[in-house]
């Protein structure tokens, strides 16, 4: 439990001026987080367990198919990242000035590293039956003017996961695996009625690449989305005067504002050609390696999910999200009970705040609200009065006493 008057993060009366959007102004206003410069952001307590909660799902998920987590270096060595010809191409890519005049590059993304990386532990078909590792890592980018929020940062955490084969056929299974470990992330996110996995444009080694766009009123995307199958379209692989259906060439869409919420790539052998990746097959013959990657963005999600789910009082994080499920106000002099009953809650897998800063009843209740968590308690003389606490929820306007 997590007593707030021990917090050293306090709530504000109203959303920060300057603040790009809702969300991100109700994660300032509510104290979850604050910003070193344009694109990074620091977080305080509540708002990193929210991040953590996010990861977690995330870990859970890509244990749950097999995927090894691994910890790759921030730094970037400058002769991969000219190996693979992306240390002038990728305009984003962070640089780093080294001692002796050389250079270093801050990775935005890891096939760099985990390329030459797996050339140490491959060597025949059997390493290949099932070779994927996944990291939650902090990347960066070098963005000319990031925006002040969560979304697109100059420093993010993200979760990305590398894949090797020995066939393409193998690669597109595991990637339908991999997609399907992707629906589940965003059905406990709360987000899966708004998620499309959506057709873009394709890169060296496929017709497309595959993008998880999630509905949101702000969005910096545009997909379409057949009014038939339900495929969804990035616009970019769309003609602009007629849309005709990938999947089934149904030609009447819907228009949808969204925003990137996770992607996943079929590199092919791009990368390990570079690297000089090989395997031995079963009749002692050198074969080519191909490659997936897939990322999903965490902190960019806590963005997401804090702009689409705030109401008129607040944040609204979903269950599975929010720092935690209960939080416990108490007015007088009912802290031990307070205290009681988040023991308990927390011995049935809950997580519980406890309000027990000195304000009055109005702060609290409406510091409640602004900080999201699903479920408000009260524990006054009032509610003891009736033998019990007030339950409330955060999404309902009237309580019910529950008995102690
Ligand atoms: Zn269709």
């Amino acid at each position: 439990m997590i007593l707030l008057s021990t917090l050293p993060f306090k709530t504000q009366k109203s959303i920060p001026s300057g603040s790009d959007n809702r969300g991100t102004g109700l994660l300032l206003q509510a104290g979850y987080i604050r910003m070193t410069l344009a694109g990074a952001y620091n977080y305080t307590t509540l708002g990193l367990r929210t991040l953590r909660n996010i990861e977690q799902i995330v870990r859970e998920e890509m244990n749950a198919i097999g995927s090894s987590e691994v910890l790759l270096t921030a730094l970037g060595a400058k002769e991969n990242w000219e190996k693979t010809d992306r240390w002038n191409s990728v305009d984003i890519l962070f640089k780093l000035p080294g001692a002796e005049w050389k250079e270093y590059a801050l990775n935005p993304t890891h096939e760099e590293v985990v390329t030459p990386l797996m050339g140490e532990f491959i060597q025949s078909y059997k390493d290949l039956e099932n070779c994927s590792m996944y990291q939650i890592q902090t990347k960066f980018r070098n963005e000319k003017r990031a925006k002040s929020w969560l979304m697109r940062g100059r420093e993010f955490l993200m979760k990305d996961m590398y894949s090797f084969h020995r066939t393409q056929e193998e690669l597109d299974t595991y990637f339908e695996v991999v997609h399907a470990a992707y629906d589940r992330v965003f059905e406990r996110l709360g987000l899966a009625d708004s998620t499309h996995y959506t057709f873009a444009s394709g890169g060296d080694f496929s017709k497309y690449s595959y993008e998880f766009q999630t509905e949101i009123a702000i969005g910096e995307d545009e997909i379409f989305v057949c009014e038939s199958c339900g495929q969804a379209h990035n616009k970019e692989i769309i003609d602009e005067n007629s849309f005709v259906c990938v999947e089934c060439a149904h030609t009447i869409c819907d228009r949808r504002i969204v925003s990137e919420s996770a992607n996943i790539f079929k590199l092919g052998s791009r990368f390990s050609d570079v690297f000089g990746l090989k395997y031995q097959d079963a009749d002692g013959q050198s074969k080519n390696i191909v490659m997936g990657c897939y990322g999903i963005g965490i902190s960019r999600l806590m963005g997401l999910i804090a702009e689409k789910f705030a109401d008129d009082k607040g944040l609204v994080w979903p269950i599975e999200v929010s720092p935690a499920s209960h939080i416990i106000i108490v007015i007088g002099d009912h802290l031990d009970q307070a205290k009681s009953i988040a023991k308990l809650l927390e011995s049935s897998g809950h997580a519980a705040l406890i309000d027990d800063r000195k304000t009055g009843f109005g702060q609290k209740a409406g510091d409640a609200d602004l900080f999201g968590i699903p479920n408000r308690i009260i524990l006054s003389d009032k509610t003891i009065e009736k033998w019990g606490y007030e339950l409330k929820k955060r999404t309902e306007s009237e309580g019910i006493i529950i008995a102690i």
